[in-house]
């Protein structure tokens, strides 16, 4: 079995350092990847420090992930060495389910298999994620880029880019939809760009006057600052759609109040503390509150196709894995514009 270096969290208030992870032996269908960049989601901090429960340690994070390969199993087809390939959110299913046979992996009736924190389908244990120079993954699981953008831009795709793109795509939002983005962080900043170049009419809804600017040459057309009651009284019934990236707890119902009539407010921001929605926000003018989970791996490969063609990739700072537990402090106040990605060979 490949070992590989790797950083890890020993316990919820530990904070992560080097660690070594046990890969398996290359299976006839898996793609042995070196990990060249991997993003921090703040999905990884909430995992880390066990916000969510059920965390099992030692815990190897990172679901962003892009890299080359370096082996392959003697019945791979669709990789071979060298070729560039990304690993997302997810590293296996049933692929028996309906779910998986319409490409929607990661509503798995029997279960996905989450890059890291999941449980393995061959009851080997847990399974570790990209703060690791290498990574063992079944070829169905593992997507395809080229060469012409970025790669550190196109590693937060594999999750900030799928979690906002699968939404806005399965509510047909575009030209027309007054849409507004809630938080502007990692998946925040990907749900500007594509919605944006969807044709929607994007307002940021940012708790953070600092960003204003930024919003706008990402994308947004307008701009709204939640702590401002004046601000936001100005765009109630307003919205056909908005979509909710915030990670820690708010008050869901100030922005069910923000959509018009049919209106819909869709969840991804995954706070672990459970939101109070009172059954008339939503019985009045005809409300939906839905959530959605990353997306599934045809239509993350369709997005990749198609950020790649229309050059959407994510604005990024790089670190070196030495400055995850800073970044971790960083990404809790707000201060990351708009993705860490981690350059993996710092590690
Ligand atoms: P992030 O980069 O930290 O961004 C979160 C943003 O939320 C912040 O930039 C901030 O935006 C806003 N925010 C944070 N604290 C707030 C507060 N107390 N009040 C109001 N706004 C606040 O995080 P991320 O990586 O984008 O992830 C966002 C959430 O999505 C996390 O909970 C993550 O676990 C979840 N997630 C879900 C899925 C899924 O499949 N559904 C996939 C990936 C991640 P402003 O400064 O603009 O207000
Ligand atoms: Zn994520
Ligand atoms: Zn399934």
């Amino acid at each position: 079995m490949p070992s590989t270096k790797a950083y890890a969290a020993q316990s919820a208030t530990t904070p992560l350092a080097p660690w070594n992870v046990e890969r398996r032996a290359l299976r006839p269908y898996d793609v042995q990847i070196e990990i060249l960049f991997c993003g921090v989601c703040h999905s990884d901090l909430h995992t880390v420090r066990n916000e969510w429960g059920g965390t099992i340690y030692p815990a190897v994070p990172g679901h962003e992930i892009v890299g080359r390969v370096i082996k392959t199993g003697d019945r791979v087809r669709n990789f071979k060495e060298d070729d560039l390939a990304t690993v997302g959110c997810m590293v296996d299913s049933c692929r028996e389910c309906n779910n998986c046979k319409q490409g929607l992996e990661q509503y798995c009736d029997n279960g996905m298999v989450g890059t890291y924190n999941g449980l393995q389908k061959d009851g080997s244990g847990i399974t570790y994620g990209g703060y690791s120079k290498q990574i063992v993954v079944h070829e169905d699981f593992v997507l395809k880029i080229y060469d012409k953008l970025p790669l550190e831009g196109l590693a937060p795709l594999l999750c900030a880019g799928i979690t906002t793109y699968s939404p806005l795509r399965y509510w047909n939002v575009g030209k027309g939809d007054k849409v507004g983005i809630l938080g502007l962080g990692g998946l925040g900043h990907m749900g500007v760009k594509l919605a944006a170049s969807f044709g929607a009419e994007v307002t940021m809804l940012s708790h953070s006057p600092s960003k204003e600017a930024d919003a706008k040459r990402l994308g947004a057309h307008h701009f709204i600052l939640t702590s401002d009651k004046q601000q936001v009284k100005g765009v109630r019934n307003y919205f056909d759609f908005i979509l909710d990236t915030i990670s820690a707890e708010h008050d869901y119902n100030i922005y069910l109040s923000l959509l018009k009539t049919n209106g819909k407010m869709v969840c991804v921001g995954a706070p672990p503390t459970p939101a109070q929605v009172p059954a008339f926000d939503l019985i009045f003018k005809r409300r939906t509150l839905a959530g959605s989970l990353i997306g599934g791996i045809p239509e993350t490969q369709e997005m990749l196709d198609y950020c790649i063609e229309h050059n959407i990739v994510s604005d990024v700072e790089v670190i070196a894995i030495q400055d995850i537990n800073e970044s971790y402090e960083r990404m809790l106040k707000g201060d990351v514009r708009y993705r860490f990605v981690i350059d993996m060979s710092t590690l």
